[in-house]
Formats: structure tokens, C-alpha cells, sequence
């Protein structure tokens, strides 16, 4: 049953619509028994991990995908980031969104790298090449541009600076597995491109990501610090660290891998539906893609202007929470509003009124294999009904928050 009155939603005590919990990010699977069937093989067999059959599957696969060079599989997309960073040699300060996961600043802290925050475009959501100019010094060695949402960078206005500059490029790609940049696969741009295979991500191998380059002295480079610097037996000729991908996490990979058009239907199947149903809402925009680009369609992102619609964002995730939709604030708060960056550049914010607008609009849908178009349907019939209503459930929620505990842990 769609919900019709005000009383219905369930933050004015109606039955929550879902009676499961609708997630942002529930994994992608595919084909169960191709899975289990590479596992019994890989149990056989006895080899775990150590560059074994599935992973060197698994990257001859990836780098014939993307069409580039090298495409090593790796651990996490935030140690592969880590490796690449260390391989460029990259020092002082390397410019970054701080409207990014926490991870793409914290791969450079890690390495006492100094992370300089940038704005983004309203418009796209990513890094702004005019903010990057302005927050280049004599310490400034590298740029890593995000492509939030799988949307790509301005990667030529990027790499335009970056020649000028000699600076080095890199992208946090952790979104953008299977979309294209002007027709190019993302993969192929910067120094080198990183991809994550996290569980929550488009595409997964449990935990996983890859570091895609077309320069192969950087993949000689980091294929080596992966596997300890180790060159053969014995021989250790580099300082490394152990950013291997396991068996398992390939042979994830691999089946998934055997789904992909099938994840992409299913995303851009639900994002057509979400975009249908969202219309015509006044101060809500959902964020679009490019047709003329090849996508994976993952992220459901919807900007919610509360100087023109009539609850915020945060009232919204508490209304939908409610109705067990577990509707995400991304990237809340932002990077540099927390630590140790909040600490270190209190003042980061002042430099960042576009992070800063998006942080506080921003938010994020379930979608993916677990969802379906019925779901949606009565997903958007909440939103709908919710900023039909912002005022009455304003009081509501502003009730609820001095009643013990109700809501408490939203917003
Ligand atoms: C998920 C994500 C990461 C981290 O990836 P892991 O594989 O979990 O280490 C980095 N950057 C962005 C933008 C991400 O979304």
C-alpha cells in the first residue's frame, strides 16, 4: 500500500514500508555457483594467495576491460593509493577534495603527505581546475582528482595545470569502474587511475581495488612494494608492504565480473525509475548522468536546496530512516571537518563554501541488485509525501527530539 496521509509515515508512528532495512551500498552479486564452484577449485589446488592463478585471471581480464597497459589488482583501494603515491615519489603537499571518503586524504597523511583541500563544482561535484590553481605553493608535488560518483574529472584542465606546474596527477577512480571519460575508459588518465572493488562499490571482490597505469615503470614499481619489494626468493630490493589480493577476493571478482552488464542494467534500470519518480519536486535535483558516456550507474544522488523545498536534508534522512530506508549524508561532514584534519587546518572550511554547500544537501539511495522498481516507487512516494508536508513533520521531528531518545541518532 503507498502511503497517502501524513499519518501513514512512520515518523508519526504508521508501520515502517519496508520491513527489511534498504541499504545503500548492498553488494552486487553474481552467479552463486560459479563462485563456489572456484572456490572448491582453489581449495584443491591449495594456493590461497601469492599471485595465484584467479588473480592473474583477474588482472589479464581487468586490463583487457579497460584497454590500458597494467591493471594490478591490490588489496584496498586505499593501500593501492598508498603505493601509488609512494611510487610517484610524491612529498609536501598534494591537492585533494576534501568532498571525497575520508580514505583519499588519509592514504596521504598516512605517508606525513600534507593533504590541501580544494573546492569542487557545485555542477559536478568534483575537483574545480580554477580552486586547484589557487592552492598550488613551492610545496605542491601532486593532484589527486576524485571522479565522484563515477563521474569523470576535468581530467584535461587537470593535467593542463600539471604540466605547467610539473606537478603529478593521479585519480581516486574508487567510483568510476566501467564508466568512460569522452568516450575513453576511466583507467587511462593521470599518472594512474585506482579503483576500489570494496564490498559497497559497483563492482566487488569483498574488499579489493586495483591501480590501473599506462607507464610501466610505475606498475614495475608497484607490483614489486605489494609484495614486500620482493623480486624473486630472496631478494628484497625496495621498501614494500603487503598490498596483495587473496584467491578468494579474485575469484569474487572474476564471477562478478561474468555479471557486469547485467549490475549495469539493473542501476541504470533504477536510476530511470528514480529520475521518473523524483520530477517536478521542488529544491530536489537528483544528480544526472551524461548519456553520451558509458556509466554503471551506482550512485542514486539526490541534492536537497532547503531554501527552496521544505524540510532539509537531515530531516529527510530522519523521515526516511523511519521507514527503514537507509538513505546516507555523503560526504558528510566533509574530510577537512574531521580528524585529524579538523584539528591540523581549522580553518579549511573557509576556502570551501561549495564542499561545504554540497556536505550539507547531499544525499544517497539504496540501489543495485537488492532493489527493485516497486521498492522505488514507494521510496519516492515517501519523499514526495515528506516535502509535501515539510512544515507539519518539521514540528513533528522538533517534538519527537524532546521526547527521550526519539531520533536521537539522526541528525
Ligand atoms: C570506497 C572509497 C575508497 C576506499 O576504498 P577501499 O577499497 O575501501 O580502501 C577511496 N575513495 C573513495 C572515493 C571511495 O569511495
Amino acid at each position: 500500500m503507498p502511503k497517502a496521509r501524513l499519518t501513514d509515515l512512520a515518523v508519526f508512528g504508521g508501520t515502517p514500508a519496508f520491513g527489511e532495512p534498504l541499504h545503500v551500498g548492498r553488494p552486487n552479486l553474481g552467479d552463486k555457483d560459479r563462485f563456489l564452484a572456484r572456490l572448491n577449485d582453489l581449495w584443491d589446488r591449495r594456493w590461497l594467495t601469492n599471485n595465484g592463478r584467479y588473480v592473474r585471471e583477474l588482472e589479464e581480464k581487468l586490463t583487457a576491460f579497460l584497454a590500458v597497459k597494467h591493471c594490478i589488482p591490490v588489496c584496498n583501494a586505499t593501500v593501492a593509493m598508498e603505493l601509488v603515491i609512494r611510487a610517484l615519489g610524491l612529498t609536501g603537499e598534494v591537492i585533494v577534495p576534501s568532498f571525497t571518503f575520508i580514505a583519499t586524504a588519509h592514504a596521504l597523511q598516512w605517508q606525513e603527505i600534507t593533504p590541501v583541500f580544494c573546492d569542487v563544482e557545485r555542477g559536478t561535484h568534483n575537483l574545480s581546475p580554477r580552486q586547484v590553481r589557487r592552492m598550488i605553493t613551492p610545496r605542491t608535488s601532486g593532484i589527486i582528482g576524485v571522479h565522484v560518483w563515477g563521474r569523470p574529472c576535468d581530467v584535461e584542465a587537470l593535467q593542463a595545470i600539471a604540466q605547467e606546474h610539473n606537478l603529478k596527477v593521479l585519480y581516486d577512480a574508487a567510483h568510476a569502474f566501467g564508466c568512460t571519460c569522452q568516450g575513453q575508459m576511466i583507467g587511462h588518465f593521470g599518472e594512474a587511475e585506482v579503483f576500489s572493488f570494496h564490498a559497497t562499490k559497483f563492482f566487488n571482490t569483498f574488499e579489493g581495488g586495483a591501480v590501473a597505469t599506462n607507464n610501466d615503470e610505475l606498475a614495475a614499481k608497484i607490483r614489486l612494494m605489494k609484495n614486500f619489494g620482493f623480486q624473486g626468493y630472496d631478494n628484497v630490493i625496495y621498501i614494500g608492504t603487503n598490498g596483495k589480493m587473496t584467491e578468494a577476493a579474485a575469484a569474487m571478482g572474476l564471477t562478478g565480473l561474468e555479471s557486469l552488464e547485467a549490475f549495469i542494467s539493473v542501476n541504470r534500470r533504477n536510476y530511470l525509475a528514480y529520475r521518473s519518480c523524483l520530477a517536478g519536486i521542488p529544491g530536489l535535483c537528483l544528480v544526472t548522468y551524461d548519456e553520451r558516456e558509458r556509466h554503471n550507474f551506482q550512485y542514486i544522488v539526490l541534492e536537497l536546496d532547503d531554501t527552496v523545498a521544505s524540510l532539509n536534508r537531515d530531516e529527510l534522512v530522519t523521515v526516511l530512516h523511519a521507514e527503514n530506508v537507509l538513505a546516507r549524508r555523503y560526504f558528510f561532514p566533509g574530510c577537512h571537518r574531521m580528524e585529524p584534519y579538523r584539528s591540523l587546518f581549522p580553518h579549511a572550511g573557509l576556502v570551501l563554501p561549495e564542499t561545504e554547500l554540497l556536505a550539507a544537501r547531499v544525499l544517497s539511495l539504496p540501489n543495485g541488485t537488492s532493489v527493485d522498481e516497486p521498492d522505488i516507487e514507494r521510496l519516492c512516494g515517501i519523499i514526495r509525501l515528506a516535502l509535501a508536508n515539510g512544515p507539519e513533520i518539521r514540528r513533528e521531528l522538533l517534538a519527537g527530539k524532546r521526547q527521550a531518545g526519539k531520533y536521537a541518532a539522526e541528525a
